[in-house]
């Protein structure tokens, strides 16, 4: 039976050691921490249910459909309430309501008259050079105008990403924008010309959901599947390839150092960690260009219903960066969009802080945190009194910045799998940051790992055959 190591238990490494365990071949994952999920974990106390990682899925792919099905999860899963369809993004200093169609965009006051003016013009622009890489910015500007990236693109940009759209690419970053305007030849015409190919075509029902334990249920029911097949507190150092025999990986266990032997590996580490690992032999290939992960931090905090003036009737608010006296990036109002994060009688806030606007912030003490987003609350929810609740976690490099350029990342971690044979590499940082886009990225690393085994296959029995 052919052996698979697996560098790290996130969502990628896991859904890659699954699907090979059950095709019969043997895994081992080494996670360097005592836990499961990577980015996806969950607390629950108090009566309160906290996410410190992904806070909502949406059904996007129907491999994670089967996936939830084969994990018996499909019961566990809750939909967001029909409230999480409305969004606040701040202006002068005020959460207003996030237009959501056509209409209520010409008419909010989120924008001024001339910034929704200049909307109309968007189906007459023409579209960029096909050979062209463009930042998020300078695509919503072009396409939209200046106001509308301030306080339409950049809010979201800084909520999905952590990140800045005067960086990031947005061929790699939001692929399906580049697809439209190129296809279409503008967003416009390409919403209402994809219409009736998404009526033929449906994709899976796009919906947002959690599972009733939080999302770190997942990553949980994974790890039962794979009991004795994870080593924890487990660093993996070095792989090292040989040309005749397997591959040996080698990993830290406290102050202990071991080596075992595989015939295949996957690396679902993050980026940054794959560009510490030890590749031996080392070979002469493109030097793996930085990758930006800014640090985040999560401050969840619960009050009584009554000590919040807001009704809190929706997803959540988003600050741009135009809004200068604000700090943080923005609060989902956790227990509006799922029933049971809070106690009868209580919310949930959730707020996030840092990213690459404010790197800094994200590395401020638990206190100063807490100080500071109970200042930014108070003024855009009306908060009043002291958290029941509190919780503050920090990521110290969060989400890969799919920055232009990005190509040059791409071919690197392709060049590494065609020259080393046998080792192939997963995760949030080939096709998209989301726990689906990773998740999927786990299963074709697997699928590459069945086809290479029968390859190999097939291509000793022919040299048995050689009599080579
Ligand atoms: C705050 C935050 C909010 C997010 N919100 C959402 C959301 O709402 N919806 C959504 O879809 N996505 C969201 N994402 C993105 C999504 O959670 C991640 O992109 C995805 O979970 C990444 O999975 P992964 O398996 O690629 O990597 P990771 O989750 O990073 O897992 C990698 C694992 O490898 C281990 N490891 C690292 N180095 C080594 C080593 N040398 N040896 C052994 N093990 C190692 C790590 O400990 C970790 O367990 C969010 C991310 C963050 C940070």
């Amino acid at each position: 039976m052919a052996s698979v190591g697996i560098v790290g238990a996130g969502i990628a490494g896991l859904v890659a050691a699954y699907y090979l365990k059950r095709r019969g071949l043997e895994v081992t994952i080494f996670e360097a921490t005592d836990r499961v999920g990577g980015f996806m974990q969950s607390e629950q106390a108090e009566g309160f249910l906290v996410e410190y990682g992904p806070q909502t899925l949406q059904r996007t792919s129907t491999e994670f459909e089967h996936l939830l099905r084969a994990l018996d999860l499909e019961e566990a899963c809750i939909p967001a309430s029909p409230l999480a369809a409305h969004r606040f993004i701040v202006r002068r200093g005020q959460p207003v309501p996030l237009p959501r169609t056509p209409l209520e965009l010409l008419r909010t006051p989120l924008l001024s008259p001339r910034a929704r003016l200049r909307l109309l013009a968007e189906p007459f622009i023409a579209p960029a050079d096909r050979f062209t890489e463009e930042t998020v910015a300078a695509f919503a500007q072009r396409r939209l105008g200046a106001e509308a990236l301030d306080y339409l693109v950049e809010p979201f940009v800084a909520g999905i990403f952590a990140g800045d759209p005067k960086h990031l690419s947005v061929r790699h970053a939001f692929p399906q924008l580049h697809r439209l305007e190129q296809r279409f030849g503008s967003l416009t015409w390409g919403a209402i010309r994809s219409l009736p190919e998404r009526r033929y075509h449906p994709a899976p029902r796009r919906s947002m959901f959690s599972l009733v334990g939080g999302l770190g249920q997942l990553p949980q029911a994974l790890a039962q599947k794979l009991q004795g097949n994870i080593v924890y507190n487990a660093t993996v150092v070095a792989v090292r390839w040989g040309d005749k025999t397997p591959w040996t990986l080698t990993y830290r266990q406290g102050a202990h150092v071991a080596n075992q032997l595989f015939d295949v590996i996957i690396c679902a580490a993050p980026l940054h960690q794959l560009a510490q690992l030890e590749i031996l032999p080392s070979i002469e290939r493109h030097p793996l260009p930085k990758v930006i992960h800014p640090p985040l931090a999560l401050v969840a905090l619960g009050f009584r219903k009554e000590q919040v003036a807001h009704p809190l009737n929706g997803f959540g608010l988003l600050v741009p960066a135009v809004e200068r006296s604000f700090q943080i990036l923005g609060t989902l109002f956790s227990s509006s969009i799922f029933p049971n994060r809070a106690p009868e009688g209580h919310v949930l806030l959730t707020t996030f802080v840092g990213g690459q606007r404010h790197p800094e912030l994200a590395l401020l003490s638990e206190e100063k945190l807490e100080t500071l987003v109970r200042r930014d609350l108070e003024r855009l929810l009306g908060i009043s009194g002291p958290p029941v609740f509190r919780r503050v976690w920090r990521w110290e490099r969060s989400i890969p910045q799919y920055h232009v350029g990005y190509d040059a990342v791409l071919v690197c971690l392709r060049e590494i799998e065609v020259r080393r044979p046998g080792l192939f590499l997963a995760g949030n940082y080939r096709n998209g940051i989301s726990v689906v886009d990773a998740a999927k990225s786990g299963l074709q690393a697997a699928q590459q790992v069945i086809f290479y085994l029968r390859q190999e296959a097939a291509g000793g029995a022919a040299k048995i055959l050689l009599g080579e």
